[in-house]
């Protein structure tokens, strides 16, 4: 038979960091600290409103935008939260999942030969997005050991092909905030200017010491130019619902379902229903925070008896820790050997940037019960 080339619009991408490690995982029964995804239960009550609207016949599509009631609920929810008055019909869509509305939204956008700016490391599916555009990833590290955005950067690296910017906040990998600063910064600089910006808000919730999430539902200068995206899966416990929604201007929005329409069309609908009659429970998500933080705290407590030094976490699932300490290997070797010979999965750093850049240190995902973390660290001790 003869074979079928495909003329690779990614050629340079493999398969992700994150199933790479979590197969290698079970594959050598290691505890998994690497994708990022939580080991305990998510809300039975959730669960059972799925099972409920499911019995009651909610299984055939419902609108392509979102559930009508959900995209009510989104909108009274945003507006208690970030003040932001945000319209369910035209403002708000439901997605399958934050990393397809990114995805969508950077399509909906990018013209070949368009500028992104991407802040590094990045979450990785941020970079393929644009390069199948045919857009061009203009890459700023974050300053070490902060994170931080360096904004005199930022703005010598802005051109006149600069399309948008792609903001994340709490962050992946490094677990960095951004400050009101950081957003009146940004606002600066791209005010009477055509860029836009993509926010990636799905650990809003996912926020510790007293920090504020600094939305950009919060800027109505910068909401203009935005599409805010978020997940269910972070807030809720449930990775794998896929289920997320993206918040923009009435145009932009337009824009967007055009792509969104013809590539998924609607979302699943029992977890829609479920969804739209459990968001009104303020606890369930304004807790958060305080909940993943003593994870954070318990983790680094544990891990303070290792030779792994800790960088600073103020938010998502996430902490990075070095390992110059322990090894001189590269971050990926490190991270395959400690899987394989120590029973533990964590994700290499080097994953979140394009190049080559290697600083020792590996991602851990402390979104897990106390047990898995206890044994985790029983096991690195050894090193
Ligand atoms: N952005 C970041 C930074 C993430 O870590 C994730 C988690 N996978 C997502 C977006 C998207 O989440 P999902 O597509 O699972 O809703
Ligand atoms: N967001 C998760 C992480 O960073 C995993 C997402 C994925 O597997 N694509 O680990």
């Amino acid at each position: 038979m003869k074979q079928q080339i495909i003329n690779s619009k990614l050629p340079n991408i493999g398969t992700t960091i994150f199933t790479l490690m979590s197969s290698l995982a079970a594959e050598h029964g290691a505890i998994n600290l690497g994708q990022g995804f939580p080991d305990f239960m998510m809300s039975e009550e959730l669960i059972a409103l799925v099972n409920r609207a499911m019995h009651k016949g909610n299984n055939q599509y419902v609108h392509m935008n979102g559930l009508p009631l959900l995209r009510q609920r989104i909108a009274e929810k945003v507006a208690g939260l970030y003040t932001a008055n945000i319209d369910p019909d035209t403002a708000i869509t439901v997605t399958p999942g934050g990393t397809y509305a990114i995805y969508t939204a950077l399509t909906t956008i990018l013209q070949p030969g368009d500028e992104v700016i991407v802040f590094e490391p990045a979450y990785d599916s941020y970079i393929p997005n644009i390069e199948i555009n045919k857009a061009v990833p203009v890459l700023i590290p974050l300053v070490y050991p902060d994170y931080s955005i360096d904004w005199e950067m930022v703005k010598q690296k802005i051109s006149k092909r600069t399309k948008a910017i792609i903001i994340n906040s709490p962050h992946n990998p490094t677990g960095s905030v951004l400050s009101k600063n950081d957003m009146l910064q940004l606002q600066h600089i791209v005010k009477d200017t055509n860029i836009f910006i993509i926010s990636d808000e799905v650990y809003e919730h996912l926020i510790f010491d007293g920090l504020l999430h600094e939305s950009i539902l919060r800027y109505p200068d910068l909401l203009e130019r935005s599409f805010v995206c978020f997940s269910f899966g972070k807030t809720y416990h449930c990775t794998g619902w896929k289920l997320g929604y993206c918040i923009a201007p009435p145009t932009l929005m337009n824009e967007f379902r055009k792509v969104h329409q013809f590539n998924c069309f609607s979302c699943n609908s029992p977890m829609q229903f479920a969804l739209a009659n459990y968001l009104d429970q303020k606890d369930a998500y304004l807790q958060l925070g305080n909940f993943l933080q003593q994870k954070r705290d318990y983790f680094q407590q544990l891990m303070s008896q290792t030779k792994f030094i800790p960088l600073v976490s103020h938010g998502s699932y996430f902490q990075l820790y070095s390992y110059k300490n322990i090894s001189e290997e590269k971050e990926k070797d490190f991270a395959i050997r400690l899987t394989k010979e120590y029973g533990v999965a964590t994700i290499p750093t080097s994953a979140f940037y394009k190049n080559e850049n290697e600083n020792s240190v590996v991602r851990f995902c402390f979104a897990k019960r106390e047990d898995t973390l206890y044994k985790a660290v029983e096991r690195l001790i050894k090193l």
